[in-house]
């Protein structure tokens, strides 16, 4: 099993409700266990002004899924889920990112790992290192707490909601 860590956002339609059907969705992939989730984290959207506050969290999933067929797996849950993708960087009901994929590096047509904005966001920084640690060490052979040192958190805010339900127990809490 790899760890790979999952960005997930949203900011239409009910996005704490997006994030846990996500969370649903993740947990029944093949050959995959969810680990820790991260708290759920608020935004500013970025990009078109207007639109509602973004909710982001982040979870590892423990995968023995290739790089590309976790890809094709987000993909057919964000459709399931109804993205729309009008405008870019416009408003959308689910975003999933792989954002690391344990130590493995990743340049395709399609794809790309470490996902490659992950280092100037701080709704993706933050809510990572909650789970993974400061001293999680990056392909390059940087580590998050100093990638993270440079990302102010800005108006990020770390809520109270949840994305663990009864039918979600992290697999390391079992
Ligand atoms: P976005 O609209 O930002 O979600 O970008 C979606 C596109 O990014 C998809 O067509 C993917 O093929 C591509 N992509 C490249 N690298 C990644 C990554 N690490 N995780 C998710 N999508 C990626």
């Amino acid at each position: 099993m790899i760890a790979a860590y999952i960005g997930l956002g949203s900011n239409l339609q009910e996005p704490i409700q997006q994030l846990r059907s996500a969370v649903l969705a993740l947990a029944r992939l093949p050959s995959s266990r969810i680990g820790k989730i991260s708290s759920v984290y608020r935004s500013a959207a970025v990009g078109p002004a207007g639109q509602p506050d973004y909710l982001n969290a982040v979870l590892r999933l423990d995968t023995s899924l290739a790089p590309a067929a976790l890809l094709d797996a987000l993909q057919h849950i964000e459709q399931e889920q109804g993205r729309v993708r009008t405008v870019r960087w416009g408003a959308r009901t689910l975003d999933l990112d792989i954002l690391l994929y344990g130590q493995r590096q990743v340049s395709t047509a399609r794809l790309t790992i470490p996902h490659p904005a992950m280092g100037q966001r701080n709704f993706v920084l933050y809510p990572l290192v909650e789970i993974g640690g400061a001293n999680l060490v990056l392909p390059d052979g940087s580590d998050l707490g100093t990638l993270i040192a440079r990302v102010p958190r800005a108006d990020l805010v770390r809520t109270r909601l949840r994305l663990e339900q009864d039918a979600i127990v992290p697999g390391d809490r079992k």
